[in-house]
Protein backbone atom coordinates (compact mmCIF):
# COMPACT_ATOMS: atom_id res chain seq x y z
CA UNK A 1 0.00 0.00 0.00
CA UNK A 2 1.16 3.63 -0.12
CA UNK A 3 2.14 5.16 2.57
CA UNK A 4 4.04 8.33 3.60
CA UNK A 5 6.53 8.72 5.53
CA UNK A 6 8.75 10.45 7.81
CA UNK A 7 12.27 9.58 6.27
CA UNK A 8 14.56 11.98 7.79
CA UNK A 9 14.55 15.40 9.71
CA UNK A 10 12.77 18.10 6.77
CA UNK A 11 12.42 14.65 4.23
CA UNK A 12 9.40 12.72 3.85
CA UNK A 13 8.20 10.40 0.76
CA UNK A 14 5.01 8.39 -0.47
CA UNK A 15 6.78 4.85 -0.50
CA UNK A 16 5.41 1.41 -1.05
CA UNK A 17 4.53 -0.70 2.58
CA UNK A 18 3.22 -3.77 3.68
CA UNK A 19 -0.70 -3.70 4.72
CA UNK A 20 -0.62 -3.62 8.10
CA UNK A 21 -1.51 -6.72 10.76
CA UNK A 22 -3.19 -7.23 13.75
CA UNK A 23 -0.72 -7.26 15.88
CA UNK A 24 -2.91 -7.38 19.46
CA UNK A 25 -6.67 -9.02 20.03
CA UNK A 26 -7.55 -5.22 20.80
CA UNK A 27 -6.15 -3.94 17.85
CA UNK A 28 -8.72 -3.00 14.20
CA UNK A 29 -7.26 -2.73 10.98
CA UNK A 30 -9.47 0.42 9.27
CA UNK A 31 -9.43 0.60 5.62
CA UNK A 32 -9.20 4.96 5.39
CA UNK A 33 -11.24 6.59 2.79
CA UNK A 34 -9.96 10.25 3.95
CA UNK A 35 -7.24 11.44 6.20
CA UNK A 36 -5.86 15.11 6.34
CA UNK A 37 -2.36 16.91 7.16
CA UNK A 38 -2.15 18.54 10.18
CA UNK A 39 0.48 20.98 11.32
CA UNK A 40 1.82 18.60 14.26
CA UNK A 41 3.10 16.69 11.01
CA UNK A 42 5.12 19.35 10.12
CA UNK A 43 6.19 19.71 13.74
CA UNK A 44 7.48 16.22 12.97
CA UNK A 45 9.00 16.93 9.70
CA UNK A 46 10.76 20.23 11.35
CA UNK A 47 12.00 17.86 14.21
CA UNK A 48 10.43 19.23 16.75
CA UNK A 49 8.73 16.10 18.06
CA UNK A 50 11.12 14.13 19.94
CA UNK A 51 9.11 11.30 20.04
CA UNK A 52 8.82 10.69 16.91
CA UNK A 53 9.94 7.66 15.47
CA UNK A 54 12.06 8.02 11.73
CA UNK A 55 10.62 5.77 8.95
CA UNK A 56 6.39 6.10 10.61
CA UNK A 57 3.88 6.65 8.22
CA UNK A 58 2.20 9.95 9.06
CA UNK A 59 -1.28 10.82 9.33
CA UNK A 60 -3.35 11.15 12.36
CA UNK A 61 -6.48 12.60 11.20
CA UNK A 62 -8.63 10.25 8.69
CA UNK A 63 -11.91 8.46 8.70
CA UNK A 64 -12.32 4.85 6.98
CA UNK A 65 -13.89 1.49 6.96
CA UNK A 66 -13.58 -1.45 9.99
CA UNK A 67 -11.47 -3.98 7.51
CA UNK A 68 -10.78 -6.58 10.06
CA UNK A 69 -11.01 -6.63 13.72
CA UNK A 70 -8.97 -8.59 17.18
CA UNK A 71 -10.76 -11.08 19.01
CA UNK A 72 -11.22 -8.93 21.84
CA UNK A 73 -12.65 -5.69 20.13
CA UNK A 74 -16.57 -5.25 21.15
CA UNK A 75 -17.37 -2.19 19.62
CA UNK A 76 -16.96 -2.04 16.36
CA UNK A 77 -17.00 -4.55 13.56
CA UNK A 78 -16.05 -5.09 10.00
CA UNK A 79 -17.66 -2.76 7.40
CA UNK A 80 -18.57 0.21 10.00
CA UNK A 81 -17.63 3.67 9.12
CA UNK A 82 -15.38 5.32 11.81
CA UNK A 83 -13.46 7.81 12.78
CA UNK A 84 -9.75 7.03 14.24
CA UNK A 85 -8.24 8.99 17.45
CA UNK A 86 -5.33 10.77 17.72
CA UNK A 87 -4.98 9.38 20.97
CA UNK A 88 -4.38 5.74 21.73
CA UNK A 89 -5.82 4.84 24.70
CA UNK A 90 -6.35 1.91 27.24
CA UNK A 91 -9.79 2.72 29.26
CA UNK A 92 -8.85 0.95 32.21
CA UNK A 93 -5.74 2.92 33.90
CA UNK A 94 -6.49 6.21 36.42
CA UNK A 95 -5.97 9.03 33.47
CA UNK A 96 -8.16 7.09 31.09
CA UNK A 97 -10.69 6.75 33.66
CA UNK A 98 -10.83 10.11 34.77
CA UNK A 99 -10.95 11.40 30.76
CA UNK A 100 -7.48 12.43 30.72
CA UNK A 101 -6.80 9.65 27.88
CA UNK A 102 -3.93 11.77 26.46
CA UNK A 103 -2.07 11.03 29.65
CA UNK A 104 -2.94 7.30 29.38
CA UNK A 105 -0.10 5.23 31.17
CA UNK A 106 -0.17 2.07 28.58
CA UNK A 107 3.16 2.58 26.69
CA UNK A 108 1.51 2.81 23.56
CA UNK A 109 -0.68 5.42 24.67
CA UNK A 110 -0.95 9.23 24.16
CA UNK A 111 -0.40 10.60 20.24
CA UNK A 112 1.09 7.32 19.03
CA UNK A 113 -0.69 6.87 15.77
CA UNK A 114 1.56 8.85 12.69
CA UNK A 115 4.29 9.81 15.30
CA UNK A 116 5.62 6.70 17.25
CA UNK A 117 3.15 4.28 15.23
CA UNK A 118 2.31 4.09 11.77
CA UNK A 119 -0.17 6.71 10.80
CA UNK A 120 -3.02 7.18 8.72
CA UNK A 121 -1.70 9.19 5.33
CA UNK A 122 -1.54 5.56 3.98
CA UNK A 123 -4.38 3.07 2.59
CA UNK A 124 -4.84 1.14 5.88
CA UNK A 125 -3.77 1.44 9.22
CA UNK A 126 -3.73 -0.50 12.22
CA UNK A 127 -5.83 1.05 15.50
CA UNK A 128 -4.14 0.09 18.84
CA UNK A 129 -7.15 -0.37 21.73
CA UNK A 130 -9.79 -0.04 18.83
CA UNK A 131 -12.76 -0.04 21.40
CA UNK A 132 -11.45 3.32 22.40
CA UNK A 133 -9.65 4.52 19.46
CA UNK A 134 -12.85 4.39 17.26
CA UNK A 135 -16.28 6.04 17.14
CA UNK A 136 -19.09 5.26 14.71
CA UNK A 137 -20.01 7.56 12.21
CA UNK A 138 -23.79 8.18 12.19
CA UNK A 139 -25.22 7.33 8.81
CA UNK A 140 -26.43 11.01 8.04
CA UNK A 141 -22.95 12.24 8.83
CA UNK A 142 -20.44 11.67 5.90
CA UNK A 143 -16.94 11.17 5.47
CA UNK A 144 -15.98 15.08 4.89
CA UNK A 145 -18.04 16.12 8.26
CA UNK A 146 -16.56 13.44 10.35
CA UNK A 147 -12.46 13.99 9.61
CA UNK A 148 -11.61 16.34 12.47
CA UNK A 149 -13.26 14.84 14.49
CA UNK A 150 -10.55 12.60 15.94
CA UNK A 151 -7.62 15.59 15.99
CA UNK A 152 -8.68 18.80 15.63
CA UNK A 153 -12.33 19.35 16.27
CA UNK A 154 -11.61 17.21 19.38
CA UNK A 155 -8.95 19.82 20.27
CA UNK A 156 -10.96 22.69 19.95
CA UNK A 157 -14.06 20.68 22.03
CA UNK A 158 -11.41 20.31 25.03
CA UNK A 159 -9.79 23.83 24.78
CA UNK A 160 -13.64 25.17 25.01
CA UNK A 161 -14.28 22.70 27.45
CA UNK A 162 -11.71 23.18 29.49
CA UNK A 163 -11.85 27.13 29.45
CA UNK A 164 -14.68 27.21 31.67
CA UNK A 165 -16.67 29.54 29.39
CA UNK A 166 -20.00 31.90 30.84
CA UNK A 167 -22.35 33.40 29.25
CA UNK A 168 -21.38 36.96 30.02
CA UNK A 169 -17.86 36.09 28.40
CA UNK A 170 -15.44 37.62 26.66
CA UNK A 171 -13.55 34.97 24.71
CA UNK A 172 -10.52 36.00 22.52
CA UNK A 173 -9.24 33.26 20.42
CA UNK A 174 -5.32 33.48 19.37
CA UNK A 175 -5.33 32.08 15.71
CA UNK A 176 -7.71 31.29 13.00
CA UNK A 177 -5.96 28.43 11.21
CA UNK A 178 -7.38 25.04 11.21
CA UNK A 179 -7.72 24.41 14.87
CA UNK A 180 -8.44 27.92 16.08
CA UNK A 181 -11.26 27.83 13.83
CA UNK A 182 -12.19 24.56 15.33
CA UNK A 183 -11.86 26.03 18.97
CA UNK A 184 -14.08 29.38 18.14
CA UNK A 185 -16.81 26.52 16.63
CA UNK A 186 -16.80 24.76 19.83
CA UNK A 187 -16.34 28.17 21.86
CA UNK A 188 -19.32 29.32 19.75
CA UNK A 189 -21.56 26.20 21.34
CA UNK A 190 -21.18 27.42 24.72
CA UNK A 191 -23.15 31.16 23.73
CA UNK A 192 -20.44 33.45 25.59
CA UNK A 193 -21.58 37.47 25.18
CA UNK A 194 -18.57 37.70 23.04
CA UNK A 195 -16.27 36.48 20.64
CA UNK A 196 -12.87 37.71 19.26
CA UNK A 197 -10.34 36.10 17.08
CA UNK A 198 -7.44 37.54 16.41
CA UNK A 199 -5.38 36.54 13.47
CA UNK A 200 -2.82 37.83 11.33
CA UNK A 201 -3.68 36.64 7.62
CA UNK A 202 -6.00 39.03 6.18
CA UNK A 203 -7.52 36.02 4.45
CA UNK A 204 -8.06 33.96 7.18
CA UNK A 205 -9.80 36.88 8.77
CA UNK A 206 -12.21 37.04 6.17
CA UNK A 207 -12.76 33.70 5.86
CA UNK A 208 -14.07 33.93 9.77
CA UNK A 209 -16.46 37.28 8.80
CA UNK A 210 -17.49 35.51 6.24
CA UNK A 211 -19.03 32.01 7.51
CA UNK A 212 -19.41 33.93 11.30
CA UNK A 213 -20.77 37.32 10.78
CA UNK A 214 -21.27 37.53 14.76
CA UNK A 215 -17.68 37.05 15.22
CA UNK A 216 -15.19 39.92 15.95
CA UNK A 217 -12.30 39.80 13.72
CA UNK A 218 -8.57 41.91 14.41
CA UNK A 219 -5.48 41.80 13.72
CA UNK A 220 -2.78 41.21 16.03
CA UNK A 221 -1.53 45.12 16.05
CA UNK A 222 -5.19 45.88 17.06
CA UNK A 223 -5.95 43.27 18.98
CA UNK A 224 -4.84 44.77 22.93
CA UNK A 225 -7.28 47.91 21.92
CA UNK A 226 -10.07 45.58 20.25
CA UNK A 227 -10.28 43.49 23.55
CA UNK A 228 -10.35 46.56 25.72
CA UNK A 229 -12.81 48.28 24.05
CA UNK A 230 -15.04 44.54 23.84
CA UNK A 231 -14.34 43.89 27.31
CA UNK A 232 -16.43 45.04 30.50
CA UNK A 233 -13.24 44.18 32.87
CA UNK A 234 -10.39 45.76 31.06
CA UNK A 235 -9.31 42.22 29.22
CA UNK A 236 -10.82 39.36 28.20
CA UNK A 237 -12.40 36.58 30.58
CA UNK A 238 -10.74 33.88 28.71
CA UNK A 239 -8.11 33.43 26.43
CA UNK A 240 -7.83 30.90 24.40
CA UNK A 241 -4.33 30.57 22.11
CA UNK A 242 -4.08 28.51 19.58
CA UNK A 243 -1.50 30.38 17.39
CA UNK A 244 1.87 29.17 18.40
CA UNK A 245 4.36 31.69 18.49
CA UNK A 246 6.46 33.67 21.04
CA UNK A 247 4.18 36.99 20.06
CA UNK A 248 0.61 35.37 20.65
CA UNK A 249 1.60 33.72 23.35
CA UNK A 250 2.36 36.71 25.52
CA UNK A 251 -0.57 38.43 24.00
CA UNK A 252 -2.49 35.61 25.78
CA UNK A 253 -1.86 36.60 29.16
CA UNK A 254 -1.30 40.44 28.55
CA UNK A 255 -5.14 40.89 27.27
CA UNK A 256 -6.21 38.44 29.62
CA UNK A 257 -8.33 40.37 32.84
CA UNK A 258 -6.82 39.79 36.12
CA UNK A 259 -8.01 36.26 37.63
CA UNK A 260 -8.85 35.44 33.73
CA UNK A 261 -8.41 31.71 32.29
CA UNK A 262 -5.64 31.56 29.85
CA UNK A 263 -5.44 28.16 28.34
CA UNK A 264 -2.72 27.29 25.59
CA UNK A 265 -3.05 24.51 23.28
CA UNK A 266 -0.80 25.40 20.71
CA UNK A 267 2.23 23.42 20.12
CA UNK A 268 5.18 25.44 20.17
CA UNK A 269 8.65 24.99 18.32
CA UNK A 270 10.53 26.09 21.41
CA UNK A 271 10.09 27.49 25.25
CA UNK A 272 8.05 30.08 25.98
CA UNK A 273 8.86 31.93 28.85
CA UNK A 274 6.09 33.80 31.40
CA UNK A 275 7.52 36.72 32.93
CA UNK A 276 6.01 36.33 36.46
CA UNK A 277 7.51 39.43 37.98
CA UNK A 278 5.41 41.32 34.96
CA UNK A 279 2.63 39.23 35.87
CA UNK A 280 2.32 39.36 40.05
CA UNK A 281 -0.45 40.22 40.88
CA UNK A 282 -2.75 39.30 37.71
CA UNK A 283 -3.39 35.68 39.62
CA UNK A 284 -4.27 34.46 36.11
CA UNK A 285 -5.44 31.13 36.15
CA UNK A 286 -3.16 29.02 33.31
CA UNK A 287 -4.17 25.45 31.01
CA UNK A 288 -2.50 23.91 28.84
CA UNK A 289 -4.56 21.76 26.49
CA UNK A 290 -2.49 19.19 24.28
CA UNK A 291 -5.80 17.13 22.83
CA UNK A 292 -7.65 15.05 24.49
CA UNK A 293 -9.91 13.23 22.72
CA UNK A 294 -12.43 11.85 25.16
CA UNK A 295 -15.39 13.44 23.97
CA UNK A 296 -15.28 12.10 20.07
CA UNK A 297 -19.37 10.37 20.02
CA UNK A 298 -20.49 13.63 21.78
CA UNK A 299 -18.66 15.74 19.10
CA UNK A 300 -20.30 13.15 16.29
CA UNK A 301 -23.48 13.51 17.49
CA UNK A 302 -23.31 17.36 17.24
CA UNK A 303 -22.07 16.93 14.29
CA UNK A 304 -25.56 14.94 13.09
CA UNK A 305 -27.62 17.35 15.17
CA UNK A 306 -25.92 20.21 12.76
CA UNK A 307 -24.54 21.89 15.20
CA UNK A 308 -20.83 21.80 14.06
CA UNK A 309 -20.07 22.03 10.98
CA UNK A 310 -16.39 21.67 9.78
CA UNK A 311 -16.97 21.31 5.60
CA UNK A 312 -16.17 24.93 5.44
CA UNK A 313 -12.21 23.95 6.11
CA UNK A 314 -11.35 21.59 3.43
CA UNK A 315 -10.33 23.74 0.84
CA UNK A 316 -8.76 21.35 -0.89
CA UNK A 317 -8.83 17.92 -2.11
CA UNK A 318 -5.67 15.57 -3.15
CA UNK A 319 -5.21 12.01 -4.43
CA UNK A 320 -2.64 10.36 -1.81
CA UNK A 321 -0.48 9.87 -4.68
CA UNK A 322 -0.13 14.15 -4.98
CA UNK A 323 0.33 13.47 -1.36
CA UNK A 324 3.77 15.54 -1.76
CA UNK A 325 1.75 18.64 -3.69
CA UNK A 326 -0.68 18.75 -0.42
CA UNK A 327 1.93 18.64 1.73
CA UNK A 328 3.44 21.42 -0.51
CA UNK A 329 0.39 23.73 -0.26
CA UNK A 330 -0.47 23.33 3.27
CA UNK A 331 3.29 23.94 4.28
CA UNK A 332 3.36 27.13 2.33
CA UNK A 333 -0.19 28.41 3.29
CA UNK A 334 -0.47 28.54 -0.56
CA UNK A 335 -3.89 29.15 -2.60
CA UNK A 336 -5.54 30.39 0.42
CA UNK A 337 -5.32 26.61 2.10
CA UNK A 338 -6.93 25.85 5.32
CA UNK A 339 -7.31 22.01 5.25
CA UNK A 340 -6.83 19.34 2.84
CA UNK A 341 -8.88 16.12 2.54
CA UNK A 342 -6.27 13.33 1.37
CA UNK A 343 -8.59 10.58 -0.33
CA UNK A 344 -8.01 7.13 -0.78
ZN1 LIG B 1 -2.98 17.01 14.61
ZN1 LIG C 1 -5.12 4.45 29.90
Amino acid sequence: MLAYTYKNYGFLELIEKPKPKLLNPKDAIVRITMSSICTSDLHIKHGSVPKAVLGITLGHEMVGIVEETGSEVENVKKGDRVTVNVETFCGKCFYCKNGFVNNCTDKDGGWALGCRIDGGQAQYVRVPYADQGLNKIPASVSDEQALFVGDILATGFWAAKISEIKVNDTVLIIGAGPTGICTLLCTMLKNPKKIIVCEKDEKRRDFVKNHYPNIITVSPEKCFESVKKESENGGADVVIEVAGNEESFQMAWQTARPNAIVTIIALYEKPMILPLPDMYGKNLIFKTGGVDGCDCDEILSLIEQRKIDTTPLITHKFSIKDIEKAYQIFENKLDNVIKIAIIN
